[in-house]
């Protein structure tokens, strides 16, 4: 079977043939590759040719496709049933382990020479099955929270596609050029404000304007989703300070960057607010800078479908059943999936978190290297392991930026890397994801195919 076969058929009962449309090539042209296999840092098409992936499942394969372990550990929770509809011991043990991965233990992180004091960023989690579900549920337990409605988001930023967050976001609405979601009611797009990211001012007015009926800021701790466009220094802060100084909670949305940047997410990395008190002691993040819900995705379920938010226990607990805020799910905390999760955070160590670095390091270089010697203007876009091209000088910082650069330079880069053998998410607004399984060999393959399609972006002239 041909992809260009399989993706015919599939146009015939499926909408436009694809599940999710990032997967439609709507914005670089040609034929989604229908695959069949992936292994490693390598995926294979219905017609037996082979890709070093950049895409990574958009992130969750952090350890590269199909690891042995991690499939050991499904096989082994499958054959002792798919699912039960009631509580196992292994979510407990996910919670665990991620509560602990998201606390600073004294010793464990020095700055200066100086070791910080202990912070636990949340003491509860409760398991979803997609990060949808996760940021829909904590906007709900804010709401539920505070008492009130408005929510504020920044515009390029994603938060799954939940009636109220479809605004203004990011790559897939982008890729389609739709600045919102048809479907929409008008009365619920009014519950939330958006705004441009990076912009202090713009969050300031908001909450001079509507600061008691503001529920929420929700934010991507490094955004992804518009490519990668990375914080202001001390943004994070200035949002949890700003949202609590109001009465209102901080979203912290990690579902893309949360435990592939970092063993813990882009928070750990960002130095979110170090703060030296009187006594010379550092504090990681005092209570005034700390996101109050933090929502996971991708990586936690190793590939299967899992997500979770978690939060501080006060706020957790007005779930129900403890509170009154309502959230279910027939299959949330799947044996099948936590097991997925479990077995990839625990291989997830400081070697696997060294080597994604190392080789988004290698490529990202190899990328600036060809777009510069073909004479192409870009900037590469950088947050932790995450990285992405930008075809303007200086970097973009807001959606407006980052729409208004040459982005159909995109297309024939995209095509000439793909004819190479590499396959990369199929958008110029979108994130590219390494594995810890890019060895020597896929990592050269990709330097190899770069500079002809450094070469195929230069030549292009806009439409
Ligand atoms: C992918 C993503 C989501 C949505 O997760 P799904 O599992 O696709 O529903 C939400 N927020 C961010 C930041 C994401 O990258």
């Amino acid at each position: 079977m041909t992809n260009a076969a399989a993706f015919e058929q599939a146009r015939q009962v499926i909408p436009g043939g694809v599940n999710s449309p990032v997967r439609a090539f709507r914005s670089v042209g040609g034929t989604p590759r229908f695959l069949v296999s992936a292994r490693g840092p390598y995926v294979t098409d219905v017609e037996g040719r082979e890709y070093v992936d950049l895409v990574a499942s958009w992130g969750p394969a952090i350890l590269g496709h199909a690891h042995p372990e991690v499939v050991a550990a499904v096989h082994d929770a499958a054959s002792r049933g798919l699912s039960f509809g009631a509580s196992t011991p292994a979510e407990t043990e996910l919670a665990e382990l991620v509560i602990d991965r998201l606390s600073v233990t004294p010793g464990s992180h020095h700055l200066n020479g100086k070791s910080l004091v202990t912070t636990k960023l949340i003491d509860e989690l409760r398991l979803v099955s997609t990060g949808t579900e996760a940021t829909m549920t904590a906007i709900r337990l804010a709401r539920g929270f505070t008492g009130r409605d408005l929510i504020v988001k920044f515009s390029g930023l994603y938060h799954g596609h939940s009636d109220g967050l479809l605004a203004d976001a990011g790559s897939g609405l982008a890729t389609l050029a739709l600045p919102a979601s048809a479907g929409v009611p008008a009365a619920i797009a009014g519950q939330t404000i958006v705004i441009p990211y990076n912009d202090r001012d713009a969050v300031r007015a908001v909450f001079a304007e509507h600061g008691d009926r503001i529920a929420a800021i929700i934010t991507e701790a490094a955004p992804a989703n518009m490519g990668v466009v990375t914080p202001r220094p001390g943004f994070n802060a200035f949002l949890a300070d700003t949202a609590h100084d109001n009465g209102a909670l901080l979203i912290l949305d990690e579902v893309l960057t949360g435990f592939r940047v970092s063993a813990a997410g882009f928070w750990a990395q960002d130095a979110f607010a170090i703060r030296e008190e009187d006594d010379g002691s550092l504090h990681l993040i005092s209570p005034t800078y700390l996101p109050d819900l933090v929502t996971f995705g991708k990586v936690i379920g190793g590939g299967m479908p899992l997500a979770a938010l978690g939060g501080r226990r006060e706020i957790m607990e007005r779930l129900a059943p403890v509170g009154p805020v309502y959230q279910a799910g027939t299959l949330s905390g799947n044996p099948v999936a936590v097991a997925a999760g479990l077995a990839t955070l625990r291989l997830a160590d400081g070697n696997v978190y060294g080597r994604l670095n190392d080789v988004a390091e290698v490529i990202s270089d190899a990328v600036d290297d060809a777009l510069t010697a073909a004479g192409v203007p870009h900037f590469i876009s950088r947050a932790g392991n995450l990285f992405s091209i930008q075809f303007c000088e200086t970097p973009a910082l807001d959606y407006a930026a980052v729409l208004a650069q040459d982005a159909f330079r995109y297309g024939p880069f995209f095509h000439a890397m793909l004819d190479a053998g590499v396959s990369l998410p199929p958008s110029v607004f979108e994130a590219w994801f390494v594995t810890a399984a890019h060895d020597e060999d896929a990592v050269s393959r990709v330097l190899d195919a770069l500079p002809a399609a450094a070469r195929a972006a230069a030549s292009v002239s806009p439409v």
